[in-house]
């Protein structure tokens, strides 16, 4: 058998009895071009090992061993979903290693080589707490090259928004702290079965070597967490509970104490993370 000979999705649908579950955040993509072409923006894959989160019936699994990844390894919450994978692993021996289990509890590294990529079309429900999980190790640069994924098209404008953007928040500052994050495709409802109420879109995230601007991660993620968690509060009764002195700190770095995080750049914050940490 051959990739030309695995049967279409629909079918692959029809026979595995995969009717979509909304509680596993199921919106199939179930054009091969489109998947091609989802695996093609994640960049050349050939020497890649590449991890991918909820296969599915396996439209995007195609793609990517299609565009020559070296090896994938597919983690999917949905038993029903392992018959279907079987069937691609057969067409590409060694190359597909699919796990039935939870994403947010299989360690990907015990199973892949570096380089690593990461490209999947994520479940609504768990995407955000995977991505924040990727972007947030202690160490840096952390154990992939990239990622290459679909979310909410409102997730992924709050990944990308700059200073000023009603979108701008912890997601924007952690990912462009340690990455370069770019919007590369929109999608609409339709392109998905059963189609979801809103519009899609894929970010591509490449990690930088280092990150953009010096700072502890923990006092850096703790500062902007607490900055947008009431957003519309002026920074020094924001950040109040991050240290008493916190108004001293805004202003030895030169952020006016009344401002609000979502005026204030990815530097500043940087800046007011070592400040702290310097005491
Ligand atoms: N990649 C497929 C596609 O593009 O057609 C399916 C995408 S669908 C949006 C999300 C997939 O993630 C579903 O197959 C679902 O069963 C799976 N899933 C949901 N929660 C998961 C979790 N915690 N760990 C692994 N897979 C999960």
């Amino acid at each position: 058998m051959s990739i030309d000979d695995l049967p279409p999705l629909r079918e692959v649908i029809a026979t595995h009895d995969l009717a979509a579950k909304k509680s596993l955040g199921q919106n199939f993509l179930l054009d091969l071009n489109l998947t091609a072409k989802i695996a093609r923006l994640a960049g050349d894959l050939s020497g890649s090992d590449v991890l991918e989160i909820g296969p599915g019936p396996g439209g995007l699994t195609r793609g990517l061993l299609a565009e020559g990844a070296r090896r994938v390894l597919a983690i999917e919450k949905d038993p029903r979903c392992m018959a279907a994978l079987a069937d691609i692993a057969a067409v590409y021996p060694g190359q597909l290693h699919a796990i039935n289990g939870d994403a947010l509890n299989v360690n990907p590294r015990d199973h892949l080589t570096p380089p690593i990529k990461i490209a999947a079309n994520l479940p609504y429900n768990v995407g955000t707490e995977l991505l924040v999980r990727w972007l947030t190790p202690p160490e840096w640069p952390p154990f992939w090259t990239s990622l290459t994924l679909m979310f909410q098209l409102e997730v992924a404008k709050r990944i990308v928004a700059a200073p000023g953007n009603k979108a701008y928040g912890r997601l924007a500052l952690l990912a462009q702290w340690r990455t370069d994050a770019r919007i590369v495709m929109e999608l609409p409802p339709e392109a998905f079965s059963p189609p979801p109420k809103v519009n899609s879109a894929v970010v591509h995230l490449t990690a930088l070597p280092a990150p953009r601007f010096p700072a502890n991660p923990g006092t850096l993620n703790k500062v902007v967490a607490a900055a947008f968690n009431q957003r519309r509060k002026m920074l020094r009764s924001a950040l109040k509970s991050v240290s008493p002195d916190i108004e001293d700190h805004l202003n030895t770095v030169g952020i006016k104490p009344t401002e609000r995080g979502e005026q204030v750049e990815l530097e500043a914050f940087c800046a007011l993370a070592r400040s702290l940490d310097a005491g």
